[in-house]
């Protein structure tokens, strides 16, 4: 879209505190990566979870896992702990850094409970002892996907905008914002590479009844430049066009 043109906004406002206008939301199957070593386990696991709506990818290592991970970024991880080449922990905190919102429920061996507190210690969200009854797993990844597939969060190069968490994150690290900036950075990233207009931006972070001063738009777009620059300089770029609007670069 070029700088004048109309940014493409509904008429239609959604209810106070529902989705942002901007949101996208595209539908498709769920991914699951398998990290297990046992064959007969990643088989049973890969036969019971893979569906029309869920696709799996199964590693046998802590090296397939990682490369997995990197090729097709899953919306959820079943991760053994004992690996032949490392530690189900280390791959987690591996995997959380590049997808920090990544569900990982851990896959421990009976009993260990030094397992199971390295286990959530690596930042996994759920954990199931071995043996397991795959009925139970089955039913536990399923809530796990939706409350991942409710999310709309928004993705732009190393800045993600969690809008239900309210987080935003650059590179792994969390940003602090103040809520207008929270909110300013979401339509902006919702709406990446196109120009959003001034007054959309005023209606939609501020208030639908605004006819003021819009100095208050430009104070926040420079606090929310410098924190995003303090978490990583550079990596976010916010663009003014001047009397029209900003442009969150993608
Ligand atoms: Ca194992």
């Amino acid at each position: 879209m070029r700088a004048g043109q109309t940014h493409g906004k509904s008429d239609a406002r959604p209810p106070a505190g529902g989705a942002s206008p901007y949101a996208r939301v595209v539908p498709r199957a769920a991914h699951i990566l398998i990290v297990e070593d046992d064959e007969g386990i990643g088989a049973n696991l890969q036969r019971a979870l893979a569906s029309g709506s869920i696709t799996v990818a199964w590693a046998r290592t802590a090296r397939e896992a990682r490369s997995s991970a990197r090729d097709e970024p899953p919306d959820l991880v079943l991760l053994d702990l004992g690996l032949p080449d490392g530690d189900g922990a280390d791959v987690c905190r591996a995997l959380l850094a590049a997808q920090p919102s990544l569900p990982v429920i851990m896959l421990t061996a009976r009993n260990e409970e030094i397992d199971v507190v390295i286990g959530l210690d690596s930042g996994a969200v759920d954990y199931v002892t071995k043996p397991f009854r795959l009925a139970e797993l089955s039913a536990r990844v399923r809530a796990h996907l939706r409350r991942v597939s409710d999310d709309s969060r928004i993705v732009v190069g190393e800045l993600t905008v969690d809008g239900p968490a309210r987080r935003a994150m650059l590179a792994g690290v969390e940003v602090e914002l103040r809520a207008k900036e929270f909110d300013l950075l979401e339509a902006l990233a919702a709406a990446a590479g196109t120009v959003v207009r001034r007054e959309d931006l005023m209606s939609d972070v501020w208030d639908e009844h605004w006819f003021g001063s819009t100095k208050t738009l430009d104070v926040t777009v420079s606090s929310l430049r410098r924190k995003l620059d303090d978490a990583k300089p550079n990596a976010v770029l916010i663009t003014t066009l001047r009397g029209v609007g900003y442009r969150l670069e993608p």
